[in-house]
């Protein structure tokens, strides 16, 4: 299934440029991948790019809701494409190994906070963190 990137960055008001298809066939190749592998990759189909022109375009994707971005603590933010599924992450706490997990709900917010405190809540963010089965033996 390949996703129009073209119109999601036209709907978004954003410019169609090269760096930004190929950032997201990219990403959409390799879900939760680090900004570094994406500079990487980017950089072997489209000649160079510098780092800060990725952290840009991730930053901007980001933020307009194209991209995804996954932050466990204490290693660095993944990129995935938001196809607003709304499911979770499961970490490795030794070897920061990642795993997908539907949301039993499937939509945002999937857990409701018991007091809100006047808030609007549009999402609740889930990292599940445990040891997986190679740190465990
Ligand atoms: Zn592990
Ligand atoms: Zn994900
Ligand atoms: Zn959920």
């Amino acid at each position: 299934m390949a996703i129009d990137f073209v119109s999601r960055l036209h709907d978004a008001g954003l410019r169609v440029t090269e760096q930004r298809l190929a950032a997201l066939a990219e990403v959409e190749k390799h879900g939760h991948i680090s900004a570094e592998d994406l500079r990487q990759r980017v950089a072997d189909k489209t000649g160079s790019i510098s780092t800060q022109a990725i952290y840009d375009i991730v930053h901007t994707l980001t933020s307009v809701g194209i991209l995804r971005e996954i932050k466990p603590n204490g290693s660095v933010a993944l990129y995935e494409v938001e196809t607003g599924d709304n499911h979770h992450h499961l970490v490795c706490r030794s070897c920061q190994r990642l795993e997908v997990v539907p949301c039993a709900v499937g939509y945002v917010p999937c857990l409701q906070a018991h007091i809100d405190h006047g808030f609007d809540i549009d999402e609740a963010e889930v990292i599940y963190w445990g040891l997986c089965p190679s740190c465990r033996s």
